[in-house]
C-alpha cells in the first residue's frame, strides 16, 4: 500500500504551494488506494508560530483534504508531531555513533562564525571544514569530561549523488561538494530537519515523498543517510515551483498566497482545489472549452503522476475567478447549499450595513443570487458600493427631478400590472415617448433615484430586482 505524508512546519500559514503538495500527496494516495499521512516537522523551536498547527489542520479541513493518520486522527506510527518523537531521534543517531557514519562535533559558535566569515571575504561558499571527524577517542573523552557541549554531524561522502526524481527524472548532485558536514542532532538535544524527516520517513513506512522542488537539493544528503541505516529509501518526486502569471514569484507578502485569505474573500475549496490543479499539472483538463470542476473523487480518478510537468505551475487567476463562479452556481441547483447561501450573504449584508433599514428578506436575497450568477465570481462582491442599492436606500438628498414628470411616471407604473424586465422596459419607453423625454436621459434620471449611481445594470432590471413596491418607494421618495 502506498504510503505518503505532508510534513509542514509550523512557521506560518498554509500557503497554496503548501496547499498543493497535501493535495496531491492526498490525491496521489486516494488515486492508489494508499495511505496519506500529516506529520507536522516542529523541531525548530525558534521558528515555530503560536497556533499554527491548529490553522493549519483547519485549512486542510476547509480544501476537503483528509488524511488518515496525523495528530489529530492517531494512527499506529505516531506520534505524528515531531516534538513528541524526541527519544526516538536519540534513539536512532546512536546507531549511526555506533556505526562511524556520525560524529560529535565539539566547534564552538565562534569558531563557526570564523569560518563563516573567512569564506565570505575570499568569496568561498561559507561550510563547515568537517574538523571534528579527524577527533581522537581520547580528545573526545576529554572534552566529554570537560562537559564541552557538542552538536552530531553526519559524514557525507559522494555515494548517492544521484537519483531518479518521478518528476524531474535524473538528478544529480554530489552534495559532499558543496556542503560541509551537516548537523543531524543540534546541541539541545533536538534533531535538524534532515535528520528527523528521514527517520520518520522510514519510521512511518513512507513510500514515495512529494514534496516542493526546494527540498529536491537535499535529497540526495536524505539518501546518504538512509544508506547509513542501511534503510531501503522512498521514492522521491518533486513539484515544480508554482509562479505568477508572468513567471515571478509569489511573495508570502502577497495576500494571493494565503489559504486563509482565499477562504475569507469567499472563494469556494472545490474551486481553490481545482484552480490548484489547472496550473500545477497531473491532469488532463482541457483548457479553453470552458472548464468543468472536478469533484475531489474525480480528480483522484484522473491524476497522474507523470502528467506533472517539471516546469514552473503559472497560476492564471482568470480561472480562479471562472472555478469559483461555476461553484457558486452549483451551490445555486442545490436547496440547501442555497439556503445557507442565503443566510451567508444575510449576514455578509447586516454587517456590512449595519444601521440602516435593510432589504434583506429571504426572497428578495434569493432572486439577487440567482441573477448575479453570472455577473459575480464571490457572494462577497455584492455588498460592494456597485450593488449596495439591492440591499439599503440610496441617498437621495441631492437629486432634483421634474415633479410633474415624476408623478406621472408613479401613475403609470402604479398601473403596469407584470412588473418584470420586458414589460418594464416597454412600457418606460412608451411613456418617454408620450412625455416627449429622451430615453437615456429619463433612464438616466430613474437610475439615480433608484440606486443613486450612474451606472449598472440596466433601470428595468433594477426594478425587477427591486420589486414593484420598493421601486415605487424609491420614487415617491424624490418628490414628497
Ligand atoms: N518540513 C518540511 C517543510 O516544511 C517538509 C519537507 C519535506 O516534505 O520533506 O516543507
Amino acid at each position: 500500500v502506498p504510503r505518503v505524508r505532508f510534513a509542514p512546519s509550523p512557521t506560518g500559514y498554509l500557503h497554496l504551494g503548501g496547499l498543493r503538495t497535501a493535495l496531491y500527496n492526498y490525491l496521489f494516495s486516494k488515486s492508489r488506494g494508499g495511505v496519506f499521512i500529516l506529520r507536522i516537522e516542529d523541531t525548530d523551536q525558534t521558528r515555530k508560530v503560536e497556533g499554527s498547527v491548529n490553522a493549519l489542520i483547519n485549512d486542510l479541513e476547509w480544501a476537503g483534504i483528509e488524511c488518515n493518520e496525523g495528530p489529530s486522527k492517531g494512527g499506529n506510527y505516531g506520534p505524528y508531531i515531531q516534538s513528541e518523537r524526541l527519544n526516538i531521534y536519540r534513539e536512532y543517531i546512536e546507531k549511526l555513533l555506533d556505526n562511524g557514519s556520525a560524529y560529535k562535533c565539539f566547534c564552538t559558535e565562534r569558531r563557526l562564525n570564523i569560518l563563516r566569515r573567512d569564506a565570505i571575504r575570499s568569496q568561498r561558499i561559507p561550510k563547515y571544514d568537517n574538523k571534528c571527524r579527524s577527533l581522537s577517542h581520547a580528545d573526545i573523552k576529554e572534552k566529554m569530561n570537560a562537559g564541552t557541549p557538542y552538536c552530531i554531524r553526519f559524514k557525507l561522502s559522494s555515494d548517492c549523488s544521484s537519483f531518479e526524481d518521478l518528476i524531474y527524472g535524473g538528478i544529480a548532485y554530489d552534495v559532499s561538494l558543496n556542503e560541509g558536514d551537516p548537523v543531524l542532532m543540534k546541541s539541545d538535544g533536538y534533531p535538524t530537519y534532515h535528520f528527523a524527516n528521514v527517520v520518520d520517513d522510514y519510521l512511518m513506512g513512507i513510500t514515495h515523498v512529494l514534496r516542493g522542488v526546494e527540498w529536491q537539493i537535499s535529497t540526495t544528503k536524505h539518501l546518504l543517510i538512509y544508506r547509513a541505516f542501511g534503510w531501503t529509501p522512498p521514492q522521491f518526486g518533486h513539484l515544480p515551483l508554482i509562479v505568477n502569471a508572468d513567471g515571478t514569484k509569489l511573495s508570502k507578502r502577497q495576500s494571493d498566497v494565503k489559504v486563509e485569505d482565499y477562504r475569507t474573500k469567499g472563494i469556494y475549496p472545490l474551486a481553490l482545489v481545482n484552480y490548484i490543479t489547472l496550473s500545477g499539472g497531473g491532469f488532463e483538463h482541457v483548457v479553453g472549452e470552458g472548464i468543468r470542476l472536478k469533484t475531489m473523487d474525480e480528480l483522484a480518478e484522473e491524476f497522474q503522476i507523470d502528467k506533472i510537468t517539471s516546469h514552473p505551475s503559472r497560476l492564471n487567476p482568470d480561472l480562479l475567478e471562472e472555478c469559483n463562479r461555476l461553484e457558486l452556481k452549483r451551490h445555486l441547483k442545490d436547496d440547501k447549499l442555497t439556503k445557507s447561501l442565503i443566510i451567508n450573504l444575510q449576514n455578509l449584508i447586516k454587517n456590512k450595513y449595519s444601521n440602516e433599514n435593510l432589504n434583506v428578506s429571504e426572497e428578495h436575497v434569493k432572486s439577487v443570487l440567482l441573477w448575479a450568477t453570472s455577473r459575480i465570481t464571490r457572494i462577497e462582491e455584492l455588498v460592494t458600493p456597485k450593488f449596495a442599492f439591492l440591499w439599503i436606500l440610496p441617498s437621495n438628498e441631492n437629486i432634483e427631478v421634474d415633479r410633474n414628470l415624476f408623478e406621472k411616471l408613479i401613475d403609470n407604473l402604479e398601473n403596469l400590472e407584470r412588473f418584470e424586465q420586458d414589460s418594464i422596459k416597454d412600457n418606460l419607453r412608451h411613456f418617454s415617448a408620450e412625455n416627449d423625454v429622451k430615453f437615456p436621459v429619463l433612464m438616466k434620471m430613474i437610475r439615480s433615484v433608484l440606486s443613486g449611481l450612474n451606472e449598472g445594470p440596466s433601470v428595468a432590471e433594477m426594478m425587477q430586482l427591486l420589486g414593484k413596491y420598493q421601486s415605487l418607494e424609491r420614487i415617491k421618495a424624490v418628490i414628497r
